[in-house]
């Protein structure tokens, strides 16, 4: 299978960086919210970009509602990948190295992650303590932009993907940058990236059109927009 223009546009061998939640995945706290009727656990990082804190925020709003880890990890078990995000990433994977890099936790995303075929994702760590989330451990305080500096201390070229704000270090840490879908706050402020708004624009911008995108079955696989 050739590569894709942009994938083959330079010496250097490309690699591409995904966010998870909000590009491959739904968004994981939304669905617990949504599961336990938590109006007070509805910021994302779409809306705060104190990742730390949020977190913290969060744990603190389980806390009092007394919901355990394994409650939350049923909800995660529910969600399926956005919709074409599996065909998406098989399709990509067969073109150059994909690695997801979030900012989810490995005990929590477990679920996902094999749904959307075992990806190579890097995430943080949660401390549980008798089936209750009581701490995380973040693997690296900024580990998105770390993670594309040590692919390009590799000698790859980095293409990145990702919504929010908590993906802007890797963005622009790489050598190519694009924005899925983000909030409004961020739409215009990094007008050096690419702009997305779903994956099948994504492929596009890609070049994973027609020749490389089709399924086994010369079909264009679905990929809607956002639900
Ligand atoms: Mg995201």
């Amino acid at each position: 299978m050739p590569l894709t223009p942009l994938l083959a546009d330079s010496a250097k061998q490309k690699l591409v960086t995904l966010d998870l939640e909000g590009v491959l995945a739904p968004e994981i706290w939304l669905a617990v919210a949504d599961r336990f009727e938590l109006d007070d656990m509805r910021m994302t990082t779409r809306d705060d970009p104190d990742y730390r804190k949020l977190m913290m925020q969060r744990i603190g709003v389980l806390t009092r509602h007394d919901i355990r880890f394994s409650q939350i990890v049923e909800v995660v078990s529910g969600l399926v990948p956005l919709p074409g995000a599996v065909a998406f990433l098989d399709r990509l994977r067969c073109q150059v190295p994909v690695v997801v890099l979030s900012d989810t936790f490995e005990q929590l995303a477990a679920p996902i992650f094999a749904s959307l075929g075992q990806p190579v994702t890097l995430c943080h760590r949660l401390c549980i303590e008798d089936d209750r989330i009581v701490d995380i451990m973040l693997r690296h305080e900024d580990p998105k932009r770390a993670a594309v500096q040590a692919f390009q201390s590799l000698n790859y070229e980095v293409i990145a993907v990702g919504d929010s704000y908590n993906d802007l270090s890797m963005l622009e840490a790489a050598e190519i940058g694009c924005l899925i879908h983000p909030p409004d706050s961020l739409r215009g402020t990094h007008p050096h990236l690419g702009l997305v708004e779903d994956l099948s624009e994504l492929a596009t911008w890609l070049g994973l059109t027609t020749e490389t995108w089709a399924d086994d079955e010369g079909a264009q696989p679905a990929l809607n927009s956002r639900p």
